[in-house]
């Protein structure tokens, strides 16, 4: 078996007495493409964040073995700033100015490398999202919405990436997704999580024929 390098253990995160995760356990080993899927409000940006240290639990243990790269919901570039100057902020840590590697992962990024991030489309956006992530060299990269208010060709584009980076790279992704259908092909493994618990898992394939999952997720071809 992989190392471990995500992994939460029975994690209950509350904003107030508001319970947002009821004891959520998820891991995610080196070299997987993972699914996270499940409706607004189950929690899934709130698991991100306390995966990101940004929220604490109120019970349970989260483990983050290596580095983490976060792609945040909305994708939160820098508007006024050139693509170029967004992807250095994503290695304040590592001190790595080479974007040689993220330019060669997205190459539609190099054209535009001297434009502002805020005049470029929502998935040019969100590629420079994964490239800033990327920019620390993180061994598993969570991804908050990749589909998010994307069409169905840029989504494509961005899921091959990552199907790159996973098989060259060797990198492990924790993709969260409203879009189960693209998230169930693309990872081998998933999670469902309704109201703050995981309600199922297994591999993809098996999710894929879950009656459950296919009433709530996959019912609309
Ligand atoms: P979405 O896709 O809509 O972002 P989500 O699955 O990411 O949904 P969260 O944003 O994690 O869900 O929210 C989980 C629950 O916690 C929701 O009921 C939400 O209303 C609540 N919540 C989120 N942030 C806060 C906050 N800062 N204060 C209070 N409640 C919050």
């Amino acid at each position: 078996m992989n190392a471990t390098l995500v992994e939460t253990t029975s994690v209950t995160v509350r904003y107030g007495t508001a319970t947002a995760l009821d004891g959520v356990s998820i891991r995610v080993a080196a070299g997987e493409l993972v699914a996270l899927i499940g409706p607004n409000g189950a929690g899934k940006t709130t698991l991100v964040n306390t995966l990101a240290g940004i929220l604490r639990p109120a019970a349970g243990t989260v483990a983050v073995r290596g580095r983490l790269g976060v792609v945040p919901e909305g994708r939160q570039v820098f508007g006024s700033l050139s693509v170029e100057d967004n992807l250095q902020l994503g290695a304040w840590r590592t001190r790595q100015r080479d974007t040689t590697r993220i330019y060669e992962l997205l190459p539609d990024l190099r054209r535009v490398r001297r434009q502002a991030a805020g005049s470029l489309s929502g998935g040019q956006q969100q590629m420079v999202a994964v490239g800033r992530a990327l920019m620390g060299r993180p061994e598993v990269l969570v991804i908050d919405e990749l589909s998010l208010g994307l069409g169905p060709i840029v989504v494509a584009n961005l899921a091959a990436y990552l199907q790159r980076l996973n098989a060259e790279d060797g990198m492990a992704v924790l993709l969260i997704e409203q879009n189960a259908r693209l998230a169930l092909r693309l990872c081998g493994r998933g999670y469902v999580l309704e109201a703050g618990r995981v309600v199922a898992e297994g591999p993809s394939a098996e999710l894929r024929r879950s009656p459950e999952v296919i009433q709530a997720y996959l019912g609309n071809p």
